[in-house]
């Protein structure tokens, strides 16, 4: 496969063909940046989403899961920030009239500057060969020195506006880099709008007594308002966590990048109410399990990085995303954030009630610190997809499509193939889908010939093929044939589960935590 852009194509088109995801409302032409989950795509979703529950909830005793509404009282949204605070910065261009966050266009503009450091790069060590030092080159050279000069000025000068809300200084600095439309080539631009994410709704049947509701932005707030009732009746003592999973709204501008960013989209979160003054411990502990979550499913080292941030929310103390190499790029997939007393505190002054814990050991009553885990299952969902999707030279000079995603969260476990359609293969092969299906998602394919079978299963990602043949009549053995190796095994029937649990069994996997 080419360049990026081309495998991206190529990850969009097979979710669509397998049965992972389509385009919302297609036969309407579609929803922009909505999008549904298909057969295959809901199990794995689920499987991903269950992952997720097992480490925090399941293998965690002072962590419980929680399942909170998505309407909730307006008043929690203003106590939240997100009235006031959760906005993107529009901007319009008058040619094309296509509309764009302003931080982005900028942002876009400093990964240009930095691409030119790449080709620096690329062409000074094809220059000096084996003699290249590529540390020395980044802090001598003086065009690259320049350019990071110029990269990190702008950012710099971004910022500021940004926290100030100077919104004609992020317009100045649009058109003094000279930043054209990428549609109309146009510098023709609008002022720079505040612009809130927040979707809308009516609660109630009358104009007049209709209350102003939002769809959640994000599933953290559930949590939130639900501290006490959690503490009290489970009896929880600090330090404690509380996770969901659930949808969330957010009415993007940039959306693009197929599920990456989405309209709605489903978040995995979790609270770790603490002692305050232990937050920088905290924070860095669940920076770690999370990424050893993550390293656990195998999908490479190399792919994961930190990008800790230096402009922080409202609400943080400290915060760092755990980025992915996507086929676009690193990109956020999860954020851990050390978040103060601000949400509890800022809930106990709207809502008038104490927000608090007594701590036997102080013997006192305090506001908890917060430390978060914020991750989008959609982009989880993108990772694991993008990155298990290969083409694969084979030694007969064909290729092969398959997904290589890791067993424990494959859609199907294993598919029953007879060898043919008659002499009794058939029965047998579905008396081996009722014994396993109790335990897992099991397929039957009795078309084509075994060969386009297996290709079939590759696609979808299904880790293990039986074949039920001749032999099977006589002594009781199927051959198993392993999806990433393509080695097949002659076994009994009565081997086959053990296995099979042993590769899809979660415990496996969660134990390299
Ligand atoms: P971004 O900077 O990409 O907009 P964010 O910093 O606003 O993301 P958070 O508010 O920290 O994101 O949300 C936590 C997680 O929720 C993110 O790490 C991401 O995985 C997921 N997420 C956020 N927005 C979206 C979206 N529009 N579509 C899909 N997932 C999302």
């Amino acid at each position: 496969m080419a360049n990026q852009e081309d495998i991206f194509k190529k990850v969009i088109s097979h979710a669509k063909e397998y049965g992972f995801i389509f385009q919302s409302s297609e036969i309407y032409d579609g929803l922009s940046a909505v999008y549904d989950y298909g057969q295959n795509g809901a199990e794995l979703k689920k499987n991903i989403r269950e992952y997720w529950w097992q480490a925090m909830v399941q293998l965690n005793d002072n962590i419980v899961g929680i399942d909170a509404a998505i309407f909730m009282h307006p008043t929690t949204w203003k106590a939240s920030g997100h009235v006031d605070a959760f906005n993107d910065p529009l901007i319009d261009n008058k040619d094309s009239k296509k509309r764009y966050r302003a931080d982005v266009l900028v942002e876009d503009h400093v990964a240009k500057i930095e691409g030119k450091i790449d080709k620096e790069v690329a062409k000074a060590s094809k220059r000096f060969g084996d003699t290249f030092d590529k540390e020395q080159f980044l802090k001598t050279n003086p065009r690259v020195l320049d350019y990071r000069t110029k990269a990190n000025s702008i950012l710099k000068r971004l910022g500021k506006s940004l926290e100030n809300e100077d919104l004609a200084d992020v317009k100045a600095l649009i058109e003094e880099l000279g930043i054209a439309c990428p549609i109309s080539g146009s510098k023709n631009w609008t002022d720079v709008k505040q612009f809130n994410l927040m979707f809308g709704t009516k609660l109630g049947a009358t104009a007049d007594s209709a209350m102003d509701l939002y769809l959640r932005p994000e599933t953290a707030q559930g949590i939130f308002v639900n501290f006490l009732n959690v503490q009290k009746t489970g009896r929880m003592k600090i330090p404690f966590g509380i996770a969901q999973t659930g949808k969330a709204f957010r009415n993007e501008i940039v959306a693009r990048q197929f599920i990456f960013r989405m309209r709605e989209f489903e978040q995995m979160e979790m609270q770790y109410f603490i002692k305050p003054g232990t937050q920088k411990e905290w924070y860095d502990t669940w920076k770690e399990k999370r990424l050893g979550w993550h390293l656990s499913l195998g999908l490479g080292e190399e792919k994961y990085r930190f990008h800790n941030h230096e402009k922080l929310a409202h609400y943080a103390d400290a915060a760092a995303d755990i980025e992915f190499k996507f086929p676009f790029g690193f990109k956020e997939l999860e954020g851990i954030h050390s978040r103060t007393d601000f949400d509890l505190g800022s809930h106990e002054k709207f809502s008038g009630k104490k927000l608090q814990y007594f701590d036997p050991e102080e013997n006192k009553s305090y506001v908890p610190y917060v430390l978060e885990t914020s991750i989008g299952l959609d982009r989880m969902f993108l990772a694991v997809f993008s990155s298990a999707l290969q083409e694969e030279e084979l030694d007969n000079n064909t290729t092969r499509t398959v997904l290589k995603i890791p067993a424990v969260l494959a859609p199907t476990k294993a598919a029953v193939l007879p060898l043919l359609k008659r002499d009794g293969l058939p029965e047998i092969a579905h008396n081996i889908v009722d014994e396993l299906k109790w335990d897992y998602n099991v397929a039957y394919d009795e078309k084509d010939a075994v060969g386009r079978r297996y290709r079939r299963q590759d696609a979808v990602g299904t880790p293990f093929c039986i074949t039920v043949d001749h032999q099977t009549l006589e002594d009781g053995t199927v051959t198993i044939r392993h999806r990433d190796t393509m080695e097949q095994q002659r076994v009994a029937q009565k081997a086959l589960k053990d296995i099979i649990s042993k590769e899809v069994d979660v415990r496996q996997w969660l134990q390299r935590i």
